[in-house]
């Protein structure tokens, strides 16, 4: 393996999704540290059109596979091509369903070594390290992954921050042809159903506002959706409100749901379960609005609010309007 850094590109209408500017980041980053080159691959229609952006974030060269993806195993067929072609020190993909499916399948195809939901990736002592939260983020673990190909690592959104670079990349382009396999088809992608939303998607928000068990009713969430509306944030839900209906499964943040990593995360009537916890620990600041001043989210939280969230959440709504207008 060389030293180059290799970013998944992952696109949504043509364009590269927010959390990739964040992976050139820390591409160009590692990169020079290791004395390599940041490179991008493109996955999906109009892969060759989203070079350019790759480019302004730093890409030294793009290589584009512009097929519809038609599922799991043809996705990883398509990035062992690209990890063969250009021998990274690692790859790097966003914590989401995608590289969940993809990307401990691509550290076994290449013989390289896999590091899920990390919060930090560094050159130490001329080596890659990863920092990634264990034990549902009771303990942040630091390592050198080694293995003879290269690193796979998932990187949680929101952890290093996008920053973009002082020049741009070549961003030389070139397709990346790879030929059908039969064995691909026996996983297949039948559909891809897009929640339209005008708001921010909830892995990759600034800001999260999330609500609880305690909200008692999917009418009542309208209280998180207004605060949530107010910041500009995702909404998000606790499983125990997610179980009860009142919010849908896509928005369940903790063990079984997503992981978030905002710079803000608002908790509205959540107890600060451990499996919550896990979802959202590594948030920047955290504000807990919740009427038990004993309530274990307080122990993590950076503002506690102790209320009642139908009157601290409008006020707080209200407040934030204002202090947009002002
Ligand atoms: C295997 C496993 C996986 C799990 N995965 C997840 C996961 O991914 N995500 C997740 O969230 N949970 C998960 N859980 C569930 C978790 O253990 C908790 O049950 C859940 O997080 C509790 O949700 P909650 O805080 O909304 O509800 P509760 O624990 O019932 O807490 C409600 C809180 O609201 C407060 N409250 C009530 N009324 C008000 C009010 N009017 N104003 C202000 N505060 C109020 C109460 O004081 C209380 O602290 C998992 C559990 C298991 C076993």
């Amino acid at each position: 393996m060389g030293q180059d850094i290799l970013v998944v590109a992952e696109l949504k209408d043509g364009q590269p999704k927010t959390a990739v500017r964040e992976l050139l980041t820390a591409a160009r980053r590692l990169a020079d540290a290791l004395g390599g080159q940041p490179r991008a691959v493109a996955l999906g229609p109009g892969a060759a059109s989203a070079a350019g952006e790759l480019a302004a974030w730093g890409a030294a060269s793009v290589l584009t596979a512009d097929e519809a993806p038609s599922g799991g195993l043809r996705a990883v067929r398509v990035l062992a091509a690209a990890v063969a072609q250009i021998q990274p020190a690692a790859v790097l993909l966003s914590v989401n369903a995608f590289s969940r499916d993809v990307a401990a399948r691509l550290a076994a195809r290449t013989n390289g070594a896999l590091a899920s939901d990390c919060t930090g990736l560094n050159v130490a002592e001329g080596k890659l390290q990863v920092v990634r939260p264990v034990c549902a983020g009771r303990a942040i673990l630091t390592a050198h992954p080694s293995a003879a190909g290269p690193l796979v690592a998932t990187l949680r959104a929101n952890s290093i921050g996008a920053e973009a670079p002082a020049a741009p990349g070549a961003g030389t382009v070139s397709a990346l042809a790879v030929p059908a396999d039969p064995a691909d088809a026996r996983v297949s992608l039948k559909e891809t159903i897009a929640t339209k939303s005008e708001r921010p998607e909830l892995t990759e928000a600034a800001v999260v506002v999330s609500g609880g068990r305690s909200l008692g009713s999917a009418d009542a969430f309208k209280t998180i959706y207004e605060l949530a509306d107010a910041f500009g944030a995702a909404p998000g839900a606790s499983r125990a409100a997610v179980d009860a209906g009142y919010a849908p499964h896509a928005m369940q943040v903790g063990q079984t749901g997503k992981t978030v990593s905002p710079a803000l995360y608002v908790a509205c009537g959540i107890s600060g379960a451990i499996q919550h916890l896990a979802g959202m620990r590594t948030s920047k600041y955290i504000v807990a609005i919740n009427k038990d001043p004993n309530a274990p989210i307080f122990k993590l939280a950076d503002f506690g609010i102790v209320g009642d969230l139908f009157e601290v959440c409008p006020a707080l709504t209200a407040e934030v309007k204002k202090a947009k207008t002002s």
